[in-house]
Order: C-alpha cells, then structure tokens, then sequence
C-alpha cells in the first residue's frame, strides 16, 4: 500500500481509525463504542482516558489488521467531535475532571447571566457563535469554579485547556505538544474568527486565564509526531479539523456557495462563504471552514436537533418499524391525499427558530391516519428543517452560485428522504460514493499537507458521485406542504419564542 493516510474520527458515541490507502479508497475501518456518562439531568461527561485509549487501540487496530509497517504511514489526520471541554495537569497529564460534553446544559443559567448582562453583542461579533452552553468557555469556567484547587492551579499556569483533537495531540505526542487548528477553536466561544488570535476581552469575561489556552494551528499545519513507544513509529500529525468542518472537506466544498448536510442523530447544514465571515441575521453561527497557509475560509453553519433520531423514535418510541432501512419504504406507501406533520421538537427547535422550550406535535391526524403517514412525516420533518436552514443560509448570504446540496450520514441512505428533500427544496442533492466524509476530509488535510494527496482542485475532480436526485415536484404542491410546514411550526413555538418572527419566509 503506498503512502497510507490514517484517519482518526473521535466522536461522542465512538471512536474510530481509518486507513486510507487514497483518496478513493479506505483500507480498513475500526470503531470502539464507550461509555456516556449522565450524571444528573442535563449533565453529559466523557471520561477523558476512555477517550483516549479508544482511540489508541482503534488506530492500532487498522494498521494490524492491513498489516501496515507504522513507518510506512504517511500522516494522521484528526477529525472529533466539537465543543467538548478538557482540563488536565501539564506536570502530570492527569485531567481535574470528567469532559463536560457539548450537549451538556449545566451551565445554562451562567450563559442567561451573560445575555442578560448584554454580553452576547460583543460574543457574537468577536466569534461568530451565540451565548450558550454548546461552546466551550462556559464549561471551562465551571471546571474551574467547582473543581477544588482548579482555579488558582490554573492562574499558576498548571492547567491545560483543550477539545477533543488537542487532547488526542496531546497524548498522541506524549505530552510535547499543545495544541488546536483554528476550526476547534471557532467553537470555543474564545477565539477572534477575525483576527485569527485568543481575544483578552472574551477571555476575561468568561474568566478563563489564557495561559491555559493551546497554540492555534492551521488545520493542514504540523502538530507533531507521535510518540513511537505508541504506534511503533514516529508518524507525523499533519491535520486537524472539527467533524462538521471536516466533512465539509470531505465533501470537496471549497468554493463559496458550495453547501453540504450531514445526516446522523441530529444534522449540521454547512455553506462555505469564502475568505470574508457572513454576519447572519437569522442567529446562524459564523464559524471558520478551515485554515490553510494562513488563510482562513468561513462557513454559516445551522443545526437540526432531530434527524435520525426522528426515525430511532419510530423505532423505539412507537414502534412502527423494526429497523430505521424500513422508514423509507414505509413513507413511500403513505395516502398523498393526507397533510400530517410532525414537528420534532423532542429538545426544542434550533436555527432558524431557536426555541428550547418548545416541544413536538403531529397536525393533520385523521380516522385514516396510519403508520405510512407518520413515517413519512418523520422522514419530510428532516427535509423541512433542512430547507428553513436553507432559506435562512440564502437570505444572509447571496454570493456564490446557487447550488446542490451534499449530503452524508445514515440517513442520507435513505433514497425516499433523499428525493424527498430534493422535492422540498427544489434543488439537487447529491449523494456522494464514500460514506465516510468526515475521516476522508481529516485524511485529505494531512495527505496533501506531506504532499501524497492532491491540492483542492484535484481533490474536488476526484469527488465522485454515487446518485444525483432531482427535484420533480411541481411548485404548486410544494409551496402548499411548505406552507402546511410553516404553520405547524407557528403552532408548536412556545410562548418563550414570540413566535419567532425573525424566522425567515
Ligand atoms: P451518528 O453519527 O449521529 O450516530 P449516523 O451517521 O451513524 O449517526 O446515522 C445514524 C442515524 O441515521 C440514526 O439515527 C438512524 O435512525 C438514521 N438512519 C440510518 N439508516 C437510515 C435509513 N435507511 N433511513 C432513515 N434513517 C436512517
């Protein structure tokens, strides 16, 4: 296998390795599930050495089982889950804590604290993101106010900060090196997307000595080598990049305008805006695609809270269907003469109408009403949702060309949604042959960075498409569902929202 190009994928309910062997093909894959931690409601923490050697073993796993000479690996690239806070000891390596997660809420209260203080211009402006738990300050904060000794172990410059991918490079170069790219530093809540730099303002309001804070790399720069005593030899760390970013990589979406969603239990709607941040005025988060050479590219991104998780709960919760393969098939046999909509609210509804309070509804019930119906309407409520996003993406930002959306994650499987989709926004999708988007645009970060993989331009030819689907629904019926959509969400808002007017038409 000439110039293998392992991947690593952490994410919150696994960790996995893959090696490539190029860019169109992935070698071997090893996945390791570990344990969620909910220690009181709202709470999510990851222990940081299950993080760690899962990881470990999953990347000695792939190269076992290809019989790869570790020397012969070319680079790592790093793709994990974002947000996700650690603190540990610089003398010892030991963290103070548990991670606290990204879909962790306990610091709710601190972040209506801040809102109601006024902060959440200033955030806004400096980091492209709105004031909430999600991102990483607040948590650090926490940490270090409940922590004992935490604190004042920190001011003594004891204390390291890190995501995911900076506690990996950590361990991965035996304590040499600390350090991020700048697309996991968008998601601190600390970072100027401007600039390119740590912000002092944001650090002080959040209380968090910078001196905790990793160096912030490009995402194709040079994060070390491991550690030979753990692979077997000294492989260098040329790429490092969030998931959602790096699937948009994955995706070969480079130029302005180009967007890609990723399908898994919620779904992430990225669209790349070029060398300038598009200020959104639909509470979209601005956040940096990636960094290279110095030059830092921008994204709007928007989030779905519920997508595949919609179908688990078909599964699950009603059981109308024994495995997520069968909700295709079972929307697709559903009455076209019945409007039933499913609004899955289940934790509230995110961008554009960024309701927490809300929770889910089904409109349209008839004595004919059955399992098709509600299928399909679980499975539409992910295509709706997507095109608010769309919607909302199109009126901050016109530039670029109008295009196709790239799709990935379980659910983009699904043929009927996919068309589905297609129908509801009225814009190609494209589905494209390698599922894995996510590990192929950490490896494409690395493999080009050591010079075996292909430039942008190259990279993008190589691109391939499994199915294109068109639009075909005539426009008079879908302004009518879109419509029936609209109204469902107005009826599910909580009286928290102001029935958001700020949702975009
Ligand atoms: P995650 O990384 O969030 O675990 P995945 O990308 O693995 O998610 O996608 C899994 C989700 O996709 C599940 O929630 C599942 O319900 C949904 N899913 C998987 N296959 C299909 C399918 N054929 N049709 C509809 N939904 C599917």
């Amino acid at each position: 296998m000439a110039d293998p190009i392992l991947a690593i994928d952490q994410g919150t309910t696994s960790s996995r390795a893959m090696l490539f062997s190029g860019p169109t093909r992935v070698a071997a894959i090893a996945q390791e599930e570990f344990a969620q931690s909910y220690p009181r409601p709202g709470w999510v923490e990851h222990d940081p050495a299950l993080i760690w050697e899962t990881t470990l073993r999953t990347a000695r796993d792939v190269l076992a089982r290809t019989r790869t000479a570790p020397d012969a690996v070319a680079a790592i690239g790093i793709t994990n889950q974002r947000e996700t806070t650690f603190v540990w000891d610089r003398e010892t390596g030991k963290p103070v804590a548990p991670a606290i997660v990204w879909q962790d809420r306990r610091t709710h209260a601190a972040c209506e604290t801040l809102r109601a203080d006024g902060a959440e211009p200033l955030v806004t402006e400096r980091t492209g993101l709105i004031v909430d738990p999600y991102f990483s300050a607040t948590k650090i904060a926490w940490l270090l106010d409940h922590v004992d000794g935490a604190r004042a172990a920190a001011e003594a410059g004891r204390l390291a900060f890190g995501t995911v991918d900076c506690w990996l490079i950590w361990n991965l170069t035996g304590g040499k090196v600390h350090a991020t790219d700048a697309t996991n530093a968008s998601r601190t809540m600390l970072y100027d997307i401007r600039r390119n730099d740590w912000d002092e303002e944001l650090c002080a309001l959040f209380r968090v000595p910078m001196s905790m804070l990793p160096e912030v790399r490009d995402s194709d720069g040079d994060f070390g080598t491991t550690d030979p005593g753990l692979l077997g030899a000294a492989i260098p760390i040329r790429g490092v990049a969030g998931d959602q970013q790096a699937a948009t990589l994955g995706q070969a979406c480079f130029q302005p305008g180009m967007m890609k969603a990723t399908y898994g239990t919620g779904a992430f709607v990225m669209l790349v805006t070029g060398d300038e941040p598009v200020v959104s005025s639909n509470r979209l988060l601005t956040t940096v695609a990636v960094r290279r050479g110095g030059r830092t590219r921008y994204a709007l991104e928007g989030a779905i809270f519920a997508a595949g998780s919609t179908v688990q709960w078909l599964r699950d919760g009603l059981g109308l269907i024994g495995s997520a393969s069968e909700a295709g098939p079972l929307a697709a046999r559903a009455d076209d003469a019945q409007d039933v909509y499913l609004v899955p609210a289940f934790t509230g509804l995110g961008a554009p109408w960024w309701d927490p309070e809300a929770r889910g509804a089904i409109y349209g019930l008839t004595r004919g009403t059955g399992s098709g119906e509600l299928a399909r309407a679980a499975l539409e409520a992910v295509c709706y949702q997507t095109g608010d996003l769309y919607a909302a993406m199109r009126e901050d930002y016109s530039g670029g060309e109008a295009t196709v959306l790239r799709v990935d994650g379980g659910m983009a499987v699904s043929d009927w949604t996919m068309q589905r989709l297609a129908d509801l926004l009225a814009a190609p999708v494209d589905r494209p042959t390698i599922p894995e988007t996510t590990a192929l645009g950490a490896a494409w970060l690395a493999g080009q960075a050591v010079g075996v993989w292909p430039d942008e331009e190259g990279f993008a030819r190589m691109w391939a498409r499994d199915r294109r689907f068109e639009p075909q629904m005539g426009s008079d019926e879908r302004e009518r569902r879109v419509a029936g959509w609209k109204a469902a969400v107005q009826r599910t808002l909580s009286d928290r929202s102001g029935r958001s007017a700020s949702a975009p038409e």
